[in-house]
């Protein structure tokens, strides 16, 4: 099993963001309000994620651990509706199996052993290690040492530690962006990098974090917009034209909460963008379309960073539409 799960860590974990975008999708999933990163050495010698989510119960702790042993899809027919980000049931024990893990849990006040804290690890060997007391908060964190010290071969693929590290950050922004609900604090090196207080609601706060992660800028010239058809639904964050970029480095979309990169959808922004303004500039955005789950297949890859919609052809024209007129109308 340890061989398998090597084999699927292959697939899901390729340098240490992707283990940060595991565990932070992971407290997302928990109902965290608040996550905290701490990254060292660009995440290769360690990297923690804390959340005050609902935590793991003590006799769940090693079920965690276990492959396809994922608490989110009661039924198979779950499937066709997963409102979760993970699913599979593979990143804890994958993770594990590339790193010396250990995971610390307090589940919520309504939990038997809520009163506790819990830890457990995995071996060099593989091996669980048993479950012993700990000191936490209610929620979970989860430190991963030494990634990649028994494959060698990955290892060898890490670029440096500022460019594994540029990763991470750029990873976070994305989920900063999409939470703005969430408290989010990351630190590399003892340094901290980014300090996101919780916005909830409050319109001035999520402009704030934009200002934060996307500079003035786009806070200052970008108008908000949010439309809706059968079944789609459209809002964010367009930046006036005027001011669209030279690089292509502001272009976040998002899919039921979770960051694509998708061609349907890039080739109906751009489209839309360089039929009215004929230019090649590319277009500043943050955008989410939300479509109940039926409507859309997230299952494309472990990573996950492809979709495909049910009707691809109605989604294109829906997120075209929508700009081109705003770009038209120059409402935007
Ligand atoms: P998946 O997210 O696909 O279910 P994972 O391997 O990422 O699989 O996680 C396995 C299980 O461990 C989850 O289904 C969940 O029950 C539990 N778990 C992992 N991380 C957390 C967390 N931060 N808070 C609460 N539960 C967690
Ligand atoms: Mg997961």
């Amino acid at each position: 099993d340890h061989l398998v799960n090597q084999i699927a860590a292959g697939e899901v974990v390729e340098r240490p963001a992707s283990v940060v975008k595991e565990l932070v999708e992971n407290s997302l999933d928990a109902g965290c309000g608040r996550i905290e990163i701490d990254v060292e050495q660009g995440g290769v010698k360690r990297l923690r994620v804390r959340d005050d989510g609902r935590g793991i119960p003590r006799d769940q702790l090693a079920l965690a651990l276990s492959r396809h042993a994922t608490s989110k899809v009661a039924e198979l027919r779950d499937l066709e509706a997963v409102g979760t980000l993970g699913f599979r049931g593979e990143a804890l024990p994958s993770i594990a199996s590339v790193s010396r893990l250990t995971l610390t849990s307090r589940a919520a006040a309504d939990a038997d052993d809520a009163d506790s804290a819990w830890e457990i690890g995995v071996g060099a060997d593989g091996r669980l290690i048993p479950a012993r007391p700990a000191a936490h908060p209610p929620g979970t964190s989860v430190d991963v040492r030494e990634l990649f010290f028994n494959t060698p071969a990955r290892r060898k693929f890490l670029r440096t530690e500022k460019t594994e590290f540029d990763h991470i950050h750029q990873l976070v922004r994305r989920v900063a962006l999409a939470h703005p609900e969430i408290g989010i604090q990351l630190r590399h090196n003892g340094k901290d990098i980014l300090s996101l207080g919780a916005a909830g609601g409050d319109e001035r706060k999520v402009l704030d974090r934009l200002n934060a992660l996307l500079g003035p800028d786009f806070a200052e010239q970008s108008l908000a917009l949010e439309e809706s058809a059968v079944d789609l639904r459209l809002h964010g964050w367009v930046m006036r034209p005027a001011f669209s970029r030279s690089q292509p480095d502001q272009q976040f979309f998002y899919v039921n909460g979770r960051m694509v990169r998708d061609k349907l959808v890039t080739h109906a922004v751009r489209q839309a963008f360089s039929d009215v303004l004929h230019h090649g500039r590319h277009p500043a955005y943050v955008l989410f379309l939300d479509t109940p789950p039926r409507l859309v297949d997230v299952n494309v890859h472990p990573a996950k960073h492809e979709v495909r919609f049910r009707e691809s052809r109605q989604v294109h024209d829906f997120i075209y539409r929508v700009l081109h007129r705003r770009l038209s109308q120059g409402t935007l």
